[in-house]
């Protein structure tokens, strides 16, 4: 049995924490205090720390946690940390880790970082788990701050392609004003009208939005929707030179850019 507790952190970051009642690991600790807090009030001993991608909001608290704990610290080997990071276990494209008594494989997701990477537990009992960063949003995505556009969409296909029940725990709770966007995108679409209600009320109480089921996701992502028509429609009126699907996506990623 394991439980996955979102750390809220900064503005609107969450440093996901998975632990079997003894041990525990966290995902993109950019600050160490809320996560030494959290183990301490559990009585769990940190085994290891897993990074998506080298920005400080998700990197900031692994010197101090490692000082403190003498966690494993684990990253894709084609991203770039910062040195204060210092030395990390480097995972390839395929590469698989046992932590937790469950099996990590590290999937390249390239775009919003060069290197960036996500974390799938296929195996989990409530259902697989993804550690996806600044990748995958529910109802959004990450900027496009090192990798094209073409990257991130062939990224976001790849964790579409993840099954249903798998629980996407992004780095940030940016739910709201993307299901807002995504509703612009796609006024008909009554499961992101419905989403939209539901988050709001969640956040009304404080509470996350997340994770978020990945069947959901593709019913109300416009990221994971480009293809859509109702979202080729509404590109195509809004930037009708895009015309094949990385353009399409381009276009979606630049329109969110300028959305308020
Ligand atoms: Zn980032
Ligand atoms: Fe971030």
């Amino acid at each position: 049995m394991h439980h996955l507790i979102p750390l809220p952190a900064f503005q609107d970051n969450y440093l996901w924490l998975l632990h079997d009642d003894r041990s525990a690991i966290v995902v993109d600790p950019g600050d160490a205090s809320p996560v030494l807090a959290c183990l301490q009030q559990q009585g769990l001993e940190l085994a290891a720390i897993l990074l998506t991608h080298h920005h400080a909001d998700h990197t900031g608290g692994v010197a101090e946690l490692r000082a403190a704990t003498g966690a494993k610290v684990y990253s894709p080997a084609a991203e770039t940390l910062p040195t204060t990071v210092g030395p990390v276990i480097e995972l390839d494209e395929g590469d698989r880790i046992r932590l937790l008594g469950l099996e990590f494989e590290l999937i390249a997701v390239p775009g919003h970082t060069a290197g960036h990477g996500a974390y799938y537990a296929a195996d989990a009992a409530q259902g697989p788990l993804l550690f996806c960063g600044d990748t995958l949003f529910s109802a959004g995505c990450g900027r496009l701050f090192e990798g094209t556009p073409a990257q991130m969409l062939a990224s976001l296909d790849r964790l579409a392609a993840l099954p249903d029940t798998t629980r996407v725990c992004c780095a940030h709770e940016y739910t709201l004003s993307n299901l807002r966007f995504a509703l612009a995108v796609e006024p008909g679409n009554a499961d992101i009208a419905r989403h939209l209600e539901q988050c709001q009320q969640l956040r009304e109480q404080g509470r996350p939005t997340l994770p978020s089921p990945l069947a959901l996701e593709r019913r109300i992502n416009p990221f994971l929707r480009s293809r859509e028509p109702a979202v080729v429609a509404a590109l195509a009126e809004r930037e009708p030179q895009a015309n094949d699907e990385v353009a399409r996506f381009a276009a979606l990623r630049e329109w969110k850019n300028g959305f308020r």
